[in-house]
């Protein structure tokens, strides 16, 4: 057959199967971002066959995997929903997640959680984690083989948790998730995609109390946030 029979003969299929559609009601076809992105997650593993968190956390064990097992106190692991729609990835834990072993619990902490209230949500509500999950010390940026060595157990939390939305808070969680250089500025205010998930990159709670003035623009995050995420339900 040539390849203008096997043409010709691909669009008569696709003619028949689409009147043979319409005879049956059928009267078009929602190829919105959303019905897209639900289409992609119908090859995902579904969440039976799925590994759990206990089983990611349990194989994460007393990591001693890189070289900041050698000054953390905790491992701060995650805490929330763990079948959360929406997931907050930041950066890795300060002095208070050390101490304590959970995400975000210091003065950036308390700012995020003021943040997900004023979405009308609560952090029992959603996920909470980080890039990587040991203190680096005297809280410097994470380097590039501690990410590499930490962000396959927060690719498993995610496949885990199979959210719809993940907000990544600051440079590293959003340049990791989303494999790129460009900057914070240049990522946030719009969505991308992870997986099938829609990623929205806003700046870190940390960085705001630093720079109040960009409140505004993590505000303009989480309204944009809040509208897909409300739309799904
Ligand atoms: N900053 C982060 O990025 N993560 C935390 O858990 C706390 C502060």
């Amino acid at each position: 057959m040539s390849n203008k029979q096997a043409f010709d003969r691909t669009l008569a299929e696709i003619h028949n199967s689409l009147r043979f559609l319409a005879d049956n009601g059928c009267r078009g076809f929602d190829c919105s971002g959303e019905s897209l992105a639900k289409l992609d997650k119908w090859g995902q593993v579904p969440q039976c066959f799925s590994e759990t968190l206990e089983d990611i956390a349990a194989d994460l064990g007393d990591c001693r995997r890189c070289r900041l097992a050698n000054e953390r106190t905790c491992i701060v692991f995650g805490e929330g929903d763990p079948r959360a729609k929406l997931v907050f990835v930041g950066e890795g834990p300060g002095f208070e997640e050390d101490r304590q072993g959970k995400p975000f619990v210091g003065a950036a902490g308390q700012l995020l959680t003021r943040i997900i209230e004023a979405i009308k949500l609560s952090r029992s509500q959603v996920y909470i984690c980080n890039i990587i999950k040991c203190r680096p010390p005297e809280n410097r940026n994470p380097m590039p083989d501690e990410i590499k060595c930490c962000s396959p157990f927060l690719e498993r939390q995610i496949a885990a948790i199979q959210p719809d939305f993940i907000c990544a808070l600051g440079t590293f969680a959003a340049q990791t998730l989303l494999q790129t250089a460009t900057p914070i500025s240049r990522l946030r205010g719009r969505f991308h995609q992870y997986r099938g998930i829609k990623v929205l990159p806003t700046y870190h709670p940390a960085y705001l109390l630093r720079n109040p003035d960009k409140k505004r623009d993590v505000w303009e995050d989480m309204k944009m946030l809040m509208k897909e995420y409300r739309y799904e339900d």
